[in-house]
């Protein structure tokens, strides 16, 4: 109930989901009292989801970092004593400055979408670390293989508005758990549904979305592109095909023809452990059903085949002339219709002549631990981490935590919380959540742009990442002009004069003026214009310019000694590694888990709520099992992304992930993992 006395501040979720939800934060007495969606903004449309619902039980969590620390203790333990700002910004400042006297690249940043804002994202952080010369993080954690599917087949990071699914009359969910992360989708496929439309899942996990669709076709994991070639496959045979469309507006159709025509469906039945005649069934509906749109998610892009698989999907649209209407076509990200104005934000100018290396943020294991070298370059002797949490979510964690633990390794962190890699810290520094600066947003759901204004004051001595940014660059003695700008001037330097920042400030949000169907008449934003079967950059780089199924790399082999996949999707409550200790959310998670479905689980004499060890090559993590129908036969599911610490043997589930990268965008592999699990005594 709100009183006279409250305030209500618009603001935007700041999280790694494609919702992007714009928010309204009540105080009262200078004190958040409740988070709430928007009902003005439609997508929002006042909801939110359980997570961001606390975002009050999160900003006054009892465990907020409150005041700068320094280590005391060995490194990794996470034993730290307060410290003032200036003594701490003046010791990392002449750290940074005697390494960037001699050798630039031995500093590292890096972060990820712990905020997906511009500016407390790579804002002043950039202009900092460019003003530096600092190594480049290669930031492919999450999306990268997926984008350069995307890319390479489309164009660009564009595709179908998301409202207008809800006109669809068939809907394909691929490799998404739409109600966990992705739910205002999940509402307009809701309203589909209720208008006569079929909804199909396709992902290993019988998900919660999956208990609600229609059908759900459980694949194996690293199987898509297989399945979409037999789809292929179904539509030349059945002539479901729009020529006008391939013919006009799509590039390599008699190469994609021939090579979909190498994948009857009962080779990809094979393939991807699913009976022939869903297929079929899928291609008949796919084919023969208008508009038919897909909802593409970053899981299946998680293996080594994760770009290919993408490509393979999305041509889909262009064979049946989906795109012709606004309900019909494919979203995997919106985020490349975005005019961000990067060079303005994040001033790649002061780099000047420089030009650093790229260190892959998927490789950090191996990095941290490579010596100097001519190839490599210097060995990493600092790293400065923000809205990241890499401890946890970077894959082969044995190695991230060697890594993290060199004595001769100075690591700042920012963060609200002591995570994992807080732990590592010989600095850890408090920084501000949504609800206590400005920012602004794109989104990868949606084509709003949202602003975000601070509803009450910094918590504790917590500073925003750019005013950390700011004072660091100060007593670094940085003095170009750029870095005195203060956040609400990085807010209107995001979008320039692309976006209307006056009706950002009145409403909280504007829509991008973009068509309702975009490729309806092909001007795809690839170098031909045209949808790109056949990619011809892929040709001149001697790859395979179609896209094509390449199974994982590590395929479970019933006969030896890792005879199960494992997939790690975040639980329902958590986001990545955010969340995790918010008490509220982590009582509904319980404790780590791995589903494991009944014969698997009674092939290894393991009951339901037994420990198990779940292991391969790389380590083990114990955890409870969840004995599910919920995992397919063959795979398990290491549900994420718990905090090592919270681990049963202080470990999570990216102690079996490996380094291995994607076919293309140099992606992790989280999916790609096959292991064996066994009760332990
Ligand atoms: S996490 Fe996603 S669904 Fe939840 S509030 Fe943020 S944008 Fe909305």
């Amino acid at each position: 109930m709100n009183s006279p006395h409250d305030t209500q501040v618009r603001g935007a979720c700041p999280h790694d989901c494609p919702d992007t939800c714009a928010l309204v934060t009540t105080v009262r007495d200078g004190v958040a009292t409740r988070v709430q969606g928007n009902p003005d903004h439609p997508l929002t449309d006042g909801v939110l989801c359980a997570k961001v619902s606390r975002y009050p039980e999160r900003t006054y969590h009892p465990d907020r970092l409150l005041y700068p620390q320094k280590r005391v203790g060995p490194k990794g333990a996470g034993q730290f004593q307060r410290v003032s700002w200036d003594e701490a910004l003046t010791d990392i400042a002449a750290r940074l400055s005697a390494l960037a006297a001699q050798r630039p690249e031995a500093v590292l940043p890096y972060s990820y979408a712990g905020t997906m804002g511009l500016v407390q994202g790579d804002g002043m952080a950039a202009r900092f670390f460019n003003r530096l010369g600092a190594s480049r993080l290669d930031q492919t954690i999450c999306a990268s293989a997926g984008t350069a599917g995307l890319m390479n087949t489309l164009g660009g990071k564009v595709g179908m508005k998301v409202q207008f699914f809800a006109e669809a009359k068939l809907i394909l969910i691929w490799g998404s758990n739409s109600i966990g992360s992705n739910l205002h989708f999940w509402r307009i496929a809701q309203e589909a549904k209720r208008q006569g439309a079929r909804l199909v899942c396709i992902d290993p996990r019988r998900t919660e979305t999956a208990d609600k669709c229609h059908e759900h076709i459980a694949l194996r994991p690293g199987t898509d592109a297989a399945l979409a070639l037999a789809l292929m496959h179904e539509l030349i045979q059945h002539d479901w095909l729009d020529h006008d469309y391939i013919a006009q507006h799509t590039l390599g159709w008699a190469e994609l023809r021939e090579r979909a025509l190498q994948w009857p469906p009962e080779r990809a039945a094979e393939v991807c452990g699913v009976p022939v005649e869903q297929i079929t069934r899928l291609a008949r509906d796919y084919g023969t059903t208008q508009p038919a749109a897909i909802r593409l998610n970053y899981g299946m892009q998680r293996v080594h085949g994760g770009g290919n698989a993408v490509r393979a999907v999305a041509c889909l649209p262009a064979l049946v002339g989906a795109w012709r209407q606004r309900g019909g076509g494919l979203l995997l990200s919106s985020s490349g219709q975005f005019p961000v104005q990067r060079q303005a934000l994040q001033r790649p100018d002061l780099l000047g002549e420089r030009r650093p290396r790229l260190i892959n943020m998927s490789t950090i294991g191996d990095d941290l631990l490579r010596p100097a070298s001519p190839e490599f370059g210097p060995a990493i002797e600092a790293l400065v981490v923000y809205n990241s949490n890499p401890v946890a979510v970077a894959p082969d964690s044995a190695k991230v935590v060697a890594g993290f633990q060199r004595e001769d390794l100075f690591t700042v962190v920012l963060e609200h919380f002591q995570t994992d890699t807080a732990d590592h810290a010989d600095y850890l520094l408090p920084a501000t959540t949504q609800l206590e600066h400005w920012d602004v947003h794109l989104a990868y759901g949606h084509t709003d742009v949202l602003l975000n204004r601070p509803a009450i004051a910094p918590v504790g001595e917590a500073l925003p990442n750019s005013e950390i940014f700011r004072r660091l660059a100060q007593k670094m003695g940085f003095d170009e002009p750029c870095f005195a700008e203060d956040d609400q001037a990085l807010c209107r330097q995001a979008f320039g004069d692309r976006v209307d920042f006056n009706t950002l400030l009145e409403q909280g949000f504007a829509s991008l003026p973009l068509p309702d169907a975009p490729f309806a008449q092909g001007g795809f934003p690839t170098p031909s214009g045209r949808c790109e079967f056949l990619n011809p950059q892929l040709v001149a780089q001697g790859l395979d310019g179609l896209p094509q199924h390449l199974p994982n790399r590590e395929l479970p082999d019933p006969q030896g000694p890792w005879p199960l996949a494992m997939i790690s999707p975040p639980a329902r409550n958590f986001l990545n590694s955010t969340f995790v200790n918010v008490n509220s959310l982590n009582k509904l998670e319980t404790e780590p888990l791995l589903e494991i479905h009944p014969d698997d689980a009674a092939a290894r004499q393991i009951r339901h709520g037994d420990v198990v060890r779940v292991f391969n090559a790389r380590g083990e993590y114990h955890c409870k099992a969840d004995v599910s129908a919920r995992a397919r036969p063959g795979v398990v599911v290491g549900l994420g992304l718990w905090w090592r610490k919270m681990g049963l043997n202080g470990t999570n589930v990216n102690q079996l992930t490996g380094q291995a990268l994607t076919d293309m965008g140099r992606g992790p592999t989280f999916y790609d993992c096959a292991v064996q699990v066994s009760a332990l005594a």
